[in-house]
């Protein structure tokens, strides 16, 4: 049986996971079993973590970070990582994560938006950063996990500011409603909006481990979502170590021979995925699987997307277990509703609410919706790990709340059972592989290439992907459409928003359909895509 390691009031999340482990006497329990791409193991002990981070957070101190103040991570899996995020915490600034694979559009709009002082970064994505630095006032520092040397200019090496620190770090006194975690979402208008949390998020992030990933002293987790996403924050981080249970993490990719090779021999006990991942190791052949001595497995979950039934029949039949579907957001911070052991498993649906959460599927007028039927997925406020606002932005925060209900963004329906499922989005974001993409985003940066005069961006279904980015595009008058131009487009996106991003195809339009007041119809756009009737297109500008 594992319990939040929290005495009083204090909610220091960075505190909670280290400090208190090691006062409950798990000192010297493996807190994180880092596994290289070659699969080589080094583990850090919970002391480890805890000197560690005590360490990072004097760095802050010392570059005169106060609370609140925000600093970034913008890493691929690294074990500095989790230091530098435990011990921004302890020193109560704010840690955002931001995706290894941002471009630098997508960069600048976070840091910017933010007002980040410091980031974490390695040598590797140096240059795409100073290119946006002019551009940055607010960013001083630069640390380098991979530099020796400071380079000058606020450019410090890690290892040398890690050197000097302090090993011991008194944690002050950290209230619940201290911001604590900010993560960057994509809306389907307007800039990404910087979802920030509160210290308090912890006791539903470790409440939900312990009861839905049912994670117990002797496990071994294994989280595979990247720190960037609020997955790898949630689960990948907190809500594990907050009770003191050991975590694997992977510094490679995808490789299902490598991902089974290490369930076997590290005998992980509860694995978190997410369906696009489980829907590629399905399309291996079964013989792969065949070898492998997957005894110790307990459980497996996913998150992120919808979770085909098939996989889990795959996964019942190869694996001889279910896969339990999880459902939250940024927003809400931790597992709001799940299928989880114990409570009846209908594949394709994403479960029933955990305790305490009291979920409502409305119509957009607030009224109720008759079980059976689709409406807007809402939770009712006040959770604790309920989001404390959309950074700079309030007006936007607020336009997610009526009469005392959270509308997610997610439509659902639940059955007369009460188990929900999911249906779609009330909105036009990407979901694709679990990496929520804005139209916006990709439709602006698409706007900067001189030879494309308007651009319209919508998801479009995907067997493996869940969704997949389909950008249309009109071109300014002579301009051919050759393979060249489709190559720059891909590099553009992928340079300046992100890899996953990079539309999986673009289609040339004479025009793209706007209304009235200039808004792109992207439901025309997907209903063409799709082959499917246009609907009401009164709304069109004239052409
Ligand atoms: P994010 O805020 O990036 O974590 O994305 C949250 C969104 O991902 C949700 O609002 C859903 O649209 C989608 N999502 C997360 N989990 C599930 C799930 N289990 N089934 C279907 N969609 C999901």
């Amino acid at each position: 049986m594992v319990t939040l390691e929290k005495s009083g009031d204090q909610f220091n999340i960075g505190h909670i996971c280290t400090t208190a482990q090691c006062e409950a006497g798990r000192g010297d329990k493996v807190a994180l079993r880092w596994i290289s791409a070659a699969l080589e193991r080094t583990d850090f002990t919970f002391s480890e973590l805890d000197r560690q981070s005590n360490r990072f957070a004097n760095v802050l101190g010392g570059l005169g970070f106060q609370p609140e103040e925000i600093f970034f991570t913008f890493l691929p899996k690294a074990t500095e990582q989790f230091f530098a995020f435990l011990g921004a915490l302890k020193a109560r600034v704010v840690c955002g994560t931001l995706f290894a694979n941002f471009g630098e559009e997508a960069l600048l709009d976070r840091l910017g938006d933010s007002r980040a002082r410091g980031i974490l970064t390695k040598k590797h994505f140096l240059k795409k950063l100073l290119r946006i630095r002019d551009r940055l006032p607010n960013l001083e520092y630069i640390i380098l996990v991979d530099s020796d040397e400071h380079l000058g200019n606020g450019v410090l090496s890690y290892q040398r500011l890690m050197d000097e620190a302090s090993d011991f770090f008194q944690v002050a006194h950290t209230g619940p409603e201290t911001p604590s975690v900010l993560h960057y979402t994509s809306g389907s208008t307007g800039k990404p909006k910087g979802v920030l949390h509160h210290h308090r998020a912890v006791l539903s992030q470790s409440y939900t481990a312990a009861h839905v990933l049912d994670l117990k002293d002797d496990d071994l987790f294994w989280c595979t979502a990247d720190q960037g996403w609020v997955t790898g924050t949630s689960y990948g981080i907190i809500g594990p170590w907050s009770l003191g249970v050991t975590q694997i993490h992977y510094a490679g990719n995808y490789d299902a021979a490598a991902w089974f090779a290490l369930l076997e021999r590290e005998g992980i006990t509860i694995w978190y995925s997410a369906p696009t991942a489980l829907r590629m190791l399905m399309r291996e052949s079964d013989e792969l699987y065949g070898g492998f001595d997957l005894s110790r497995l307990r459980h497996i979950y996913s998150v992120g997307e919808p979770l085909n039934p098939e996989v889990i029949h795959w996964s019942r039949r190869l694996l001889n277990h279910d896969i339990y579907d999880t459902w939250f957001q940024t927003e809400t911070g931790a597992i709001m509703i799940c299928n989880r052991p114990g409570v009846e498993l209908r594949p394709g649906s994403m479960g029933t609410p955990i305790p305490g959460i009291q979920p409502a599927i409305l119509g957009d007028d607030g009224g109720a919706i008759p079980d059976g039927e689709q409406g807007n997925l809402c939770v009712k406020v006040g959770w604790p790990s309920m989001f404390a606002t959309y950074l700079n932005n309030e007006s936007a925060y607020e336009s997610k709340f009526r009469d005392g209900w959270y509308y997610t963004g997610d439509t659902a329906r639940r059955d007369s059972d009460g188990h929900y499922w999911f249906m779609g989005r009330s909105d036009d974001v990407i979901n694709t592989a679990g990496h929520l993409i804005s139209p916006f985003e990709v439709e602006s940066a698409l706007l900067e290439i001189p030879e494309i005069a308007e651009s319209g961006v919508i998801g479009a279904p995907d067997e493996l992907l869940y969704e997949k980015v389909v950008a249309f595009i009109s071109l300014h008058q002579g301009v051919e459409y050759t393979t060249a131009l489709e190559l720059k487009i891909r590099l553009h996106i992928s340079n300046k928003v992100s890899s996953i991003a990079t539309p999986q195809e673009i289609r040339v339009l004479e025009r793209i359909p706007k209304n009235k007041s200039g808004k792109i119809m992207r439901r025309v756009l997907k209903a063409t895509y799709l082959g499917a009737d246009i609907g009401d297109i009164s709304t069109l500008e004239e052409q």
